[in-house]
């Protein structure tokens, strides 16, 4: 129940228990009037009774009692009285007759008080016809001053007659009434004065609260615009006053952090927001940004960046179509890293062209955002289909080492453009944040890549041997396939170098690297081990076959032309192979194995491919 129907309620409950007094009050003082008027009647009957009874003993000894009657009615003229009336007892009558007429008239009343001897005082006759009734007995007595004996013959103690006296009690009542209608108007004065009174002291308290309650109220869902009226000077006022002040310090400080807050993202803080609401959002995302960052930090290359990229658009903001393309600087070339939440997936939302030049990407081109949303024809390259199916687009290019190093393209319909919209400053931050730790890991592997290739023919070299022996043997254990190792010495190289110079050498070698793609799928390696030799890792393949491809290499080599200052030198080359299990479980064993069936080849007079065999390599030591 609110304060202010509480209040009504008490209000009113005062006010009946009010009225109820008034009635009981105006009730019991009516009784009590009566009661006093009743009592105060009974006295002044009795007195006039007394006097009477003094007035008619006076008359009998003075010998006047002849004339009574005219002094009864001169008595019943007595303002306030109506009846004045007296009556003889038997006694009396036997004495001295029945007397007057009037003096014989003996009602009820009257015949029970002659004959009990006490007095009767009570109100008689009907609801409007009330009056009050004195009929008190003359007592025959003995008393030195009036001795009744002297006249009466009768026994001391009898009636000898009664007085009845009969008064009016509208008086009475008009007095009880007028004093019962004041004081239920004091009363009833009493009770507004109070209602007035407390409703005015309770005001400011029930206003002040129901404007705390509505502002508190809206402070809770963030609008903290509303302000409390200070109604009094008093406590409650300052209750006011120190609310306001606490929604005044919490307004500004939110607003400091919001405006930080928007700093960060780069947004323009928008005045009309809910305040609370819109920094808690900001800053919950700036967290998850935060977190995103640390994650990435740790990931091991770029596609795992791009994986959380990925992540967050199908999860936090629930974009279903996307492109994440990387840019090729060097070759100006795109490739799709992913679409649509799939890895290496082909393009969908862009024309092919972009994929050969990297240009044709006008966020590529130009390194800003490409907005799509509201103009769908900003960009060419969006693929037509999806133009005409409805899609708009958003492209955010991400900058590594000064050029754009992805982009990453969102598509939407047009019912999802304002939650875009809204979302774009918290997207940029993911991908700001993303940015410095693409361009670091991409950087890192190209190192890498290069550490692991040799300079001067392009392919990976010794180290990289060391570096992935293990995984290739693992690889090959969990597919439980084979895998046969190569290993490619060019017969009398030195005579190249002697004759024709270190550089043609050089050129020939690099000849000789070029030629062997031509016979191997993408999956087998090459690696130039040392000088002029090389290792040819042959993936999933057994000894037998991989000597059909040794001898076609060989093959190739001995009939290419290599080029050398203007001329063209015939040079043949050796090959010895060991195949992975069946000639060693070892990879460096095997490798080992293959140079002893190199250096056979080169025994048995060069030009040739030859497979290890056992009584090769007789000892049984490792390698
Ligand atoms: P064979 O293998 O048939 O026994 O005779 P070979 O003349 O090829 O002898 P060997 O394999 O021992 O010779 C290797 C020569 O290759 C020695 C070295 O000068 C030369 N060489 C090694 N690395 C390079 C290189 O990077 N460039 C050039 N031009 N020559 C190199
Ligand atoms: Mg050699
Ligand atoms: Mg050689």
């Amino acid at each position: 129940m609110t304060r202010n129907r509480l209040q009504t309620k008490v209000m009113g409950a005062l006010l009946l228990v009010m009225l109820a007094m008034m009635v009981v009050v105006g009730l019991s003082s009516m009784v009590l009037i009566r009661e006093f008027s009743v009592r105060s009647a009974t006295e002044h009957t009795r007195t006039a009774a007394e006097m009477i009874r003094l007035s008619l003993t006076e008359a009998m000894v003075n010998n006047t009692i002849d004339r009574r009657d005219s002094m009864l009615r001169r008595l019943a003229q007595v303002n306030s009285l109506n009846e004045v009336r007296v009556i003889r007892g038997e006694w009396v009558i036997k004495q001295y007759g029945e007397g007057l007429p009037m003096e014989s008239l003996a009602d009820a009343i009257d015949r029970q008080v002659l004959a009990s001897g006490e007095p009767y005082f009570g109100v008689v006759g009907g609801l409007f016809g009330e009056e009050f009734r004195a009929t008190i007995p003359y007592m025959a007595s003995t008393d030195e001053d009036i001795n009744c004996i002297v006249c009466h013959r009768v026994p001391e103690g009898v009636a000898l007659g009664a007085v009845t006296l009969t008064a009016s009690v509208d008086q009475m009542k008009y007095t009880g009434m007028i004093m019962a209608l004041f004081l239920v108007i004091i009363m009833g004065l009493f009770a507004l004065l109070s209602i007035i009174f407390l409703g005015r002291l309770l005001r400011p308290l029930m206003e002040t609260t129901q404007e705390i309650s509505r502002a508190a109220s809206l402070a809770s869902s963030g609008d903290f615009s509303q302000r409390v009226r200070s109604h009094s000077n008093d406590e409650i006022g300052q209750i006011a006053n120190h609310f306001n002040q606490m929604a005044d310090a919490i307004t500004h400080k939110l607003t400091d952090i919001r405006d930080h807050v928007a700093r960060l993202v780069n947004t323009v803080p928008d005045p009309q927001a809910n305040l609370l609401e819109e920094t808690a959002t900001t800053v919950s995302g700036l967290v998850r940004v935060s977190q995103f960052k640390q994650a990435i930090e740790e990931d091991q290359n770029t596609d795992e960046v791009f994986f959380r990229i990925r992540d967050i658009l199908l999860t936090e903001f629930k974009v279903a179509h996307f492109s994440i393309y990387q840019v090729n600087r060097e070759k100006r070339l795109i490739n799709t890293v992913i679409v649509d939440g799939t890895p290496s997936a082909p393009l969908r939302w862009c024309c092919p062209e972009i994929l050969e030049h990297s240009n044709v990407c006008r966020a590529v081109r130009t390194g800003h955002a490409i907005d799509g949303l509201e103009n769908r024809h900003l960009c060419r390259a969006f693929d037509d289909e999806a133009l005409s199916g409805g899609y708009h687009y958003l492209c955010l290019p991400i900058i590594q080492s000064g050029g754009v190093g992805s982009v990453i393209q969102l598509v939407v319909m047009p019912p999802q453009i304002p939650d875009l919209c809204r979302h774009r400053p918290l997207i940029s931050a993911y991908l700001r944040e993303a940015a410095p730790v693409l361009q670091a890991k991409s950087l890192m592997s190209s190192l890498r890549e290069s550490s692991l290739k040799d300079a001067m023919t392009g392919l990976r070299n010794r180290r990289f041997l060391e570096e992935y022996s293990d995984s290739l043997v693992a690889q090959c254990k969990r597919r439980q396939v084979p895998m046969t190792l190569m290993m490619l010495d060019m017969d009398y190289f030195k005579t190249v170098n002697d004759t024709h110079g270190h550089d043609a050498g050089d050129q020939v070698l690099r000849d000789l690297a070029g030629l062997f793609h031509d016979y191997l799928r993408e999956s087998d390696l090459v690696v130039r081990y040392g000088g002029e030799e090389f290792v040819i890792i042959l993936m999933d393949t057994g000894a037998e076959a991989a000597v059909a491809v040794a001898d076609k290499i060989r093959e190739a080599v001995a009939s290419h032309p290599f080029k050398v200052a203007g001329k063209e030198l015939q040079k043949t080359i050796s090959v010895g192979l060991a195949s992975y299990p069946e000639d060693a479980q070892a990879f460096w064993q095997v490798l080992k194995y293959a140079d002893v069936a190199l250096y056979a080849a080169k025994e048995r007079g060069r030009n040739q491919v030859v497979r290890f065999t056992s009584e090769m390599w007789p000892a049984d030591g490792e390698y």
